[in-house]
């Protein structure tokens, strides 16, 4: 196992129990991805983890002793994670969730999903795909019932994205439940599946009865899971947006598997600025509009970032809601604090000059577990805010 000296100010952070590293943190730059004990410039030990860069940072701290990583480590965590999720299991109305969350179940780097039956695991870095073997191993002895798996790799040396991994294959489409409703998922296209389990909580309150007789406009619906959910609980019309082709199929498919005619809805393959213009002028307005946009996304010459410009959706919504209507408002942008992001909203509202009142809230769901020392963890913030013309 390497040493690896880390400067001061990172070596407060990791005896916090903090477990991401980031190049600031090390004296020199790491040559090869490889496990690690970590040390203060005193020479103290801090702990075991490994180093390896991924999208976020250049390793983890997986414990404060000098464990060895090693299959009863893997064992320890699952047994742990699974633990944890008990009532999930119970759930009768919801067969799809997180099983296992990187650092927050104390293993940075890799996700594992439950999707009725099946896993599917996320690597997003290549040094822990290295020990695919090992932690795939270990994940079968805790969870034997487990029918089939998946991988998707999410680190930029990875020569694929997604593939089978063992036991069985999942039927296309895989129809998971949740909170009663039945989404259509695709394992092996991608890195998608065809729904953001992090969004549980949303659909939960939409199904849930949150737009019965009201109209919704979902903008950046991609499988239009939003709209679904509302219509099954009740919303008199959605209407789904989405810049991608995909979209339009997957969206029918998606109302189709709950018994809901997909003609009875609107869909929309369209920029939603695009869509925004066509609803000013032919004078359409909602009663709720949910805006989940990608943190950043390109179309043609022009580019959307939610850190510079939530605000422009924000006043472009206000415009087709209807008085006293709800904006659900999201986004998992991990660059964007909860802080800026309620900023940007409530100063785009007061541009408007409407009133509004944030009625609910919503961040990651109780199986996105998450460390205490890690609060960033819990990318995801949702706004639910009715507003007052
Ligand atoms: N809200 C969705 C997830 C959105 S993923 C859900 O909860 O299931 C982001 C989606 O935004 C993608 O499907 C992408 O095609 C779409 N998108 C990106 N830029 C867009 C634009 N300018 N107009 C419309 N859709 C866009």
């Amino acid at each position: 196992m390497k040493k690896i000296t880390v400067r001061t100010k990172a070596a407060k952070k990791l005896r916090a129990g903090y477990p991401l590293l980031v190049a600031e943190d090390l004296n020199s730059p790491f040559l090869e991805d490889d496990f690690a004990q970590f040390f203060d410039e005193k020479g103290q030990a801090l702990g075991t983890g490994y180093l390896s860069k991924q999208n976020k940072g250049v390793g983890w701290l997986l414990d404060s002793s000098s464990v060895k990583i090693d299959h009863h480590f893997y064992v320890e965590k699952f047994v742990n994670a699974r633990a944890l999720r008990a009532n999930f299991y119970q759930d009768e109305l919801t067969n799809a969730f997180r099983l296992f969350n990187g650092e927050g179940d104390g293993l940075g780097g890799l996700t594992i999903d439950f999707y009725n039956g099946f896993a599917v695991f996320s690597w997003y870095n290549q040094f822990i795909y290295s020990q695919k073997k090992a932690i795939v191993k270990a994940f079968q002895v805790v969870f034997p019932d487990i029918k089939g798996a998946y991988e998707k790799l999410r680190f930029s040396e990875a020569a694929l994205e997604s593939q089978h991994i063992f036991g069985q294959e999942a039927a296309e489409p895989l129809l998971v439940m949740e909170n009663g409703v039945t989404y259509a998922t695709y394992l092996n296209e991608g890195l998608m599946t065809g729904i953001f389990l992090d969004q549980k909580n949303v659909r939960g309150a939409l199904a849930g009865g949150l737009s019965t007789g009201k109209t919704l406009l979902n903008m950046f619906s991609y499988t239009g899971a939003f709209s679904v959910a509302a219509a099954f609980g009740g919303s008199s019309q959605t209407t789904s947006v989405d810049l991608a082709k995909r979209s339009l199929d997957k969206t029918r498919e998606q109302f189709l598997v709950n018994g809901i005619e997909p003609e009875s809805q609107k869909i929309y393959v369209m920029d939603v600025f695009g869509y925004f213009n066509y609803a000013k002028k032919k004078e359409l307005t909602y009663d709720m509009i949910v805006l989940d946009p990608p943190s950043f996304a390109r179309n043609g010459k022009k580019t959307f970032s939610v850190a510079k410009n939530y605000g422009d959706l924000v006043k472009e919504a206000v415009e087709i809601l209807e008085n006293n209507g709800t904006l659900i408002a999201s986004t998992n942008a991990a660059n964007v604090s909860d802080k800026k992001f309620r900023q940007m909203i409530e100063e785009a509202l007061k541009n408007k000059g409407v009133k509004f009142t944030v009625f609910q809230e919503e961040k990651l769901p109780a199986d996105f577990h998450i460390a205490d020392s890690f609060p960033e963890g819990n990318y995801l913030k949702v706004l639910f805010i009715k507003i007052k013309k």
